[in-house]
């Protein structure tokens, strides 16, 4: 569609953001609702362009996650393992890798967190069979290039690509109605007590729409905050850059190798040894190195940093530059983004034989965008901000590509709850998927965190 044609053209309900959260649940809603009611408003030229496609590509087991702190993460996640296993042995050619993750104790202090996830995963409805206790012994006959004490073994754990399953999803959704408009920044939000009107420089005039769902990863809390929510918390950026390991060692493990974390408050985390599910390649990484931008893929420039110190709310970035430990953990990222021979150092920590040599090209950085509060601290879960008729997502990161679908299905359950879907018509033909969406919309969301500025 032109952008002229946006002047006649009020949709009963937008996603703002082609992400995979929002086409998973634009075609959720796709398989309820009739054509051409439901439209993604997207800023690039294609789905899955930021977070969706520059991730580590893991399909998380819930093992790591506190069932208390992080429940809805590691609800989701167990929920969607098999809702995306179910797509994959569906569509033709969706990579899967089950490869599993082994999980080291880096010293001895680290063991009882092995102990603890063994216990979350059973928590989090995990079988027994799928997580493993190694002891130093069990882990150098099975894995001779690691150096630790101990390990967890997760069998279970799979590498995918989120941007190809993404990309399934979204022709999907088209063929059944959901209208795609990208090259579509939304740049300006408004309230009525009947609509949403939503401006983007890019079209002529603005569009209205019924209810929104703001799904925009990073670009989520600026929308929000235009219409008076989240203004108390900020975003602070983090690049993640992966190195492509030499081909030479690339079978030292089958598995994805990572280290237990060691300040679980920050999101920082030693990088990783990853097995990409579509290329066959190995990598390392993520780094978590500040940027000021979303999109400060390849560089920073200081006006970019002057602009994120200034805007508001700054007390939350100056306590966080306070902080001592989130300081020089920092710097270390910082040494690791310039020095790749500082990268394989942090991960000789348990691959002893590892070297800076060792890593040879750069791969695709991508850009978390994490949540701080006034006091200064990360909050670790994603946030709904529900506005009179619009429903906005924040802090939605890692493992947020897993717990998509079942995060998806929440969303849909809330809002059939509010009514805000009765105005939509309901599909009366029957639409074949690899989801059964009655089952996914009677299950009820269980430990559902309160969502925070619910105005309505
Ligand atoms: C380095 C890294 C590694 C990760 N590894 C994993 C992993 O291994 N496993 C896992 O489960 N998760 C992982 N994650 C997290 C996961 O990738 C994200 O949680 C997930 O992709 C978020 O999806 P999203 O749809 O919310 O956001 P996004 O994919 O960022 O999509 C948001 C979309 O909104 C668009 N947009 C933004 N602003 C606007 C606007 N104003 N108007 C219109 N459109 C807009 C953007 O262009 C984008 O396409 C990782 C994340 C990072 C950064």
């Amino acid at each position: 569609m032109r952008n002229r044609s946006l002047a006649q053209r009020d949709y009963p309900l937008v996603i703002i953001g082609g992400g995979i959260l929002g086409v998973t649940l634009a075609y959720l809603l796709s398989l309820k609702y009739q054509d051409r009611q439901i439209v993604v408003l997207e800023t690039e030229a294609d789905v899955a362009q930021h977070s969706s496609r520059r991730n580590t590509g893991v399909l998380h087991r819930p093992f790591y996650l506190d069932p208390e702190t992080k429940a809805r993460f590691a609800r989701c996640a167990e929920q969607s393992y098999h809702l995306w296993k179910k797509l994959a042995q569906t569509v033709p050619g969706t990579p899967w890798l089950p490869c599993g993750t082994l999980e080291v104790a880096i010293d001895e202090s680290q063991l009882p967190s092995l102990a603890t996830y063994k216990d979350w995963s059973l928590k989090n409805g995990m079988k027994e069979y799928e997580v493993d206790l190694f002891d130093a012994e069990k882990l150098a006959q099975k894995f001779p290039h690691i150096k630790a004490p101990g390990a967890v073994f997760v069998v279970t754990d799979t590498s995918v690509d989120f941007q190809n399953m993404t990309q399934s999803l979204r022709d999907r959704a088209m063929a059944q109605g959901v209208h795609f408009l990208f090259r579509m920044p939304i740049t300006g939000i408004s309230e009525g007590d009947q609509e949403v009107f939503l401006h983007s420089k890019t079209a002529q005039t603005d569009l209205k729409a019924g209810i929104v769902i703001n799904c925009s990863g990073a670009g989520s809390l600026n929308l929000a905050q235009q219409l008076g929510m989240g203004r108390n918390h900020c975003n602070v950026f983090f690049r993640g850059d992966y190195w492509e390991v030499d081909a030479g060692i690339r079978d030292w493990f089958g598995a994805n190798i990572y280290s237990v974390p060691r300040f679980k408050e920050f999101p920082f985390l030693d990088p990783h040894w990853v097995r990409r599910a579509a290329s066959g390649l190995v990598e390392i990484g993520p780094t978590a190195i500040p940027v000021p931008t979303p999109t400060s893929y390849d560089g920073v420039n200081l006006w970019d940093w002057k602009h994120f110190m200034q805007t508001p709310p700054t007390e939350n970035k100056w306590k966080l530059l306070k902080n001592s430990t989130f300081l020089s953990l920092a710097v270390s990222e910082w040494r690791g983004a310039i020095l790749k021979s500082h990268l394989a150092k942090r991960m000789r920590q348990f691959i002893p034989e590892l070297r800076g040599g060792h890593l040879t090209y750069r791969g695709l950085s991508g850009i978390r965008a994490s949540l701080v509060d006034e006091s200064g601290h990360f909050v670790s879960e994603a946030q709904e901000y529900w506005g009179r008729r619009s429903l906005h997502i924040v802090n939605y990161n890692s493992p947020g590509a897993t717990g998509a679908p079942a995060f998806a299905a929440d969303l849909f359950r809330t809002l059939l709850k509010k009514g805000w879907l009765d105005g939509l018509k309901p599909r009366t033909d029957k639409v074949e998927s690899f989801w059964d969406i009655e089952t996914l919309l009677k299950e009820d969301p269980v430990n559902l965190p309160e969502p925070l500025g619910t105005q309505g």
